[in-house]
């Protein structure tokens, strides 16, 4: 497992967005491995994109027959990985020369999404070692374009109408170090720039002025204060259980202590509880900024930054987090615990069309750092939780 996950991180497969030349030499290099291995279908799903040389973006599905052939299994993870960032941070060794220090393997990909990817395909080795049918038809899916927006990637694969409502869906991409945490739900996002628009005076007659921090201040604290008040309801699946709304950055506005500034800027941070609609929040936003230009006399212009819309979370009680949990328990001896977190894997696709998907693994979390390493342990114990959950 060591070996074929070092060999994977030797090809980079970075997104054209960020000049890479896409995911297909890895994607090649990853059809030998599932060759040898003997899948009883392995079948590919290209998405067209004129912006790498191949003109391909490429998505796989290997399957591996069972007993029940219409309910389905799929475990699904991504072929690209992030750029390498800051070179003289990589300290172990280079992103793409894969080295083995401590029981770890090091290099770019391998924890995000190496180390699951290889993981499912050996736990399905292992079975067909053992001569074991699934109970039902595991689908493995090695997709294109995650760390971009997946439209070449899983939103392809849906379009194909390969997935129903009753098959259960696991996304090991993000998770927690001792594979207890089951992710089902995920916050929404918004990132505001609120810019408050005065008049600059001087300091000692600021009567002929309008003093943009002053107002800038007052409605970013009226806008905290009326958020928190009015989006308090708290869900314990989510860590923290509440939204968050955070005033974070603050923009420099004038260069002298005596001058008062006509220009303000302070930026929100808000993560929203799916229970609420995004757009009702921004609207609130909106309103408390017109009734400040009216008290005022200031313009105050919200820009949106950032707007990501959670969808529904998937049920706790669905046959997917059951199944998964019985298998924390029986394999891992820990108690496993589900709820929501960051978000922006697969897996919020899949919720969009309502069906049920986890997101799981066992990892320290050094995706997109420098010095990523994936866990061999890790390797070898999470595919024996994909083993467990094909035949439970
Ligand atoms: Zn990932």
């Amino acid at each position: 497992m060591a070996q074929a996950l070092m060999e994977i991180i030797r090809i980079p497969a970075i997104a054209p967005e960020n000049l890479g030349e896409g995911e297909l030499r890895k994607a090649e290099k990853l059809t030998h491995i599932l060759e040898a291995i003997g899948f009883d279908e392995i079948k590919r799903f290209d998405a067209e994109d004129e912006r790498v040389p191949s003109k391909k973006r490429p998505n796989i599905i290997a399957y591996y027959y069972g007993e029940n052939k219409a309910e389905k299994l799929w475990i699904i993870t991504h072929l690209d990985v992030v750029p390498p960032g800051e070179d003289s941070l990589w300290t172990i060794t280079k992103p793409f020369e894969p080295t083995i220090k401590e029981e770890q393997i090091y290099g770019r990909g391998s924890e995000d999404n190496g180390q699951s990817m290889i993981a499912s395909i050996f736990a399905i080795e292992a079975l067909k070692n053992l001569s074991i049918r699934p109970k039902r038809t595991v689908a493995l899916a090695f997709v294109a374009d995650e760390e971009q927006g997946s439209k070449y990637g899983i939103q392809h694969l849906i379009k194909q109408g390969l997935f129903n409502k009753d098959d259960l869906i696991v996304v090991p991409d993000g998770g927690n170090e001792n594979g207890s945490f089951i992710e089902i739900a995920e916050k929404s996002a918004l990132w505001l720039r609120v810019r408050t628009i005065g008049r600059q005076a001087h300091a000692s007659r600021p009567d002929k002025g309008l003093n943009a921090h002053r107002i800038g201040m007052e409605y970013a604290l009226a806008l905290d204060k009326m958020l928190h008040a009015k989006y308090s309801l708290k869900d314990e699946y989510f860590d923290p259980p509440e939204s968050t709304f955070e005033p974070t950055k603050k923009d420099k506005n004038v260069d002298a202590v005596n001058i008062v500034p006509g220009e303000d800027i302070t930026c929100f941070d808000c993560r929203v509880l799916p229970n609420y609609d995004i757009e009702e929040v921004l609207n609130d936003i909106h309103g408390l900024a017109e009734e400040f230009e009216k008290k005022t006399g200031a313009i105050i212009k919200i820009e949106v930054l950032q707007k990501s819309v959670a969808p529904k979370p998937t049920d706790a009680n669905s046959k997917i987090v059951i199944m998964l949990k019985e298998a924390i328990k029986q394999v891992r001896e820990v108690e496993p615990k589900i709820g929501g977190i960051g978000g922006g894997t697969c897996a919020a696709f899949f919720r969009k069309i309502g069906v049920p998907a986890v997101v799981w693994c066992t990892i320290d979390e050094t995706a997109h750092q420098p010095n990523e390493y994936a866990k061999i342990e890790n390797l070898a114990n999470d595919a024996k939780i994909y083993a467990f959950l094909t035949i439970s």
